[in-house]
């Protein structure tokens, strides 16, 4: 059995729609399905649609958070609930293509652990939001040592890689890029990103940059390695115009020099403060973690097995 697992927030106007689509594509191959709707605390009524959809078809499944926890913990609520030989994790607005599920399980069957769904392009994006995300992208690529450019939250996994990742500790999760992380039989697929036919897109700039510093700092330890060789860059400096300060002194030629030390005082106090920073974001992240709440409440649930 596929366990299809749709993260929807205030998706009202999709689940339905997304429910049929899914479920017709999965019975005209003969694939057995469940599908996996995880209510990330929507305000509208994706909730009463979901119960809806479970009683026009019982392999629809439900989880309905107690408030809006993001996709990633909804992502891995569906991981943890699902029961499928495979999950395989889709939008629910299908800007995903449901079709290609099919394609991702064949290539399944034929023993590969991981199937990748990899963007051909990015779809209708502002000229911004195309060189922020690139610019991510090359980030996190270069700290996981994997190439992550066009990578989505499209993809099919193994029960084997379900488990590994329902066993991670950590309460920050990166679905996309752990999927990489935990190595695997990997296959790609390609598609297009569709055009999204109702509802809109819950991402404003702030939590994409929220987003891209929680996952950078998840992944990599650069940014604090950064701090380090800026200090002995500005070590560098500092002995150069020490060295300068000293000989004019002895020459007994100590010139003013205000504009210089209010410079270098000014840059040496931001560049401790930015630094600072860095480190305190590491340093709430440690406690983030440390304090072990869950990464997600659930309210209800809804299908066979799942009942409360
Ligand atoms: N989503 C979610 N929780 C959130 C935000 C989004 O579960 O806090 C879901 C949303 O319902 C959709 C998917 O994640 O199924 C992708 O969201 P969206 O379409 O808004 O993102 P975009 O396609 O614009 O990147
Ligand atoms: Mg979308």
């Amino acid at each position: 059995m596929i366990s299809v697992i749709l993260p929807s927030y205030n998706e009202e106007k999709m689940i339905q729609t997304a429910a049929d689509t899914v479920a017709g594509i999965l019975k005209s191959e003969n694939i057995a399905y469940e599908l996996v709707f995880v209510d990330d605390g929507s305000k509208d009524k994706t909730w009463e649609n979901i119960v809806l959809a479970n009683k026009n078809d019982p392999c629809v499944t439900g989880v309905h958070f107690s408030r809006n926890f993001g996709k990633e913990a909804a992502m891995f609520a569906g991981l943890e609930k699902a029961r499928g030989d495979c999950c395989v994790v889709i939008d629910c607005d299908l800007q995903h293509p449901p079709e290609k599920i099919v394609e991702m399980y064949r290539l399944w069957e034929q023993g590969y652990e991981v199937v990748e769904g990899i963007k051909e392009d990015r779809g209708e994006e502002s000229a911004f939001h195309k060189f922020a995300a690139n610019s991510f992208y090359s980030l996190i690529s270069g700290a996981t040592g994997m190439d992550m450019a066009s990578s989505s939250d499209f993809k099919l996994l193994d029960r084997k890689v379900v488990d590994t990742l329902n066993s991670l500790p950590e309460r920050n999760v990166f679905f996309r890029a752990l999927s990489f992380w935990v190595g695997y039989r990997k296959a790609t697929v390609y598609y297009s990103v569709q055009e999204r036919t109702a509802g809109e897109s819950k991402w404003s700039t702030k939590a994409l940059v929220k987003y891209a510093l929680t996952n950078i700092t998840s992944f990599s330890s650069a940014p604090l390695h950064i701090i380090t060789v800026l200090g002995f860059v500005m070590m560098a400096i500092s002995v150069v115009f020490g060295v300068i300060a000293l000989v004019q002194k002895l020459n007994g030629a100590a010139v003013a020099g205000f504009t210089t030390v209010i410079i270098l005082l000014l840059f040496a106090s931001s560049a401790i403060m930015i630094s600072l920073g860095i480190i305190g974001y590491y340093v709430a992240r440690i406690y983030d973690e440390i304090k072990g709440r869950p990464r997600y409440i659930i309210s209800q649930m809804i299908g066979e097995g799942y009942d409360r």
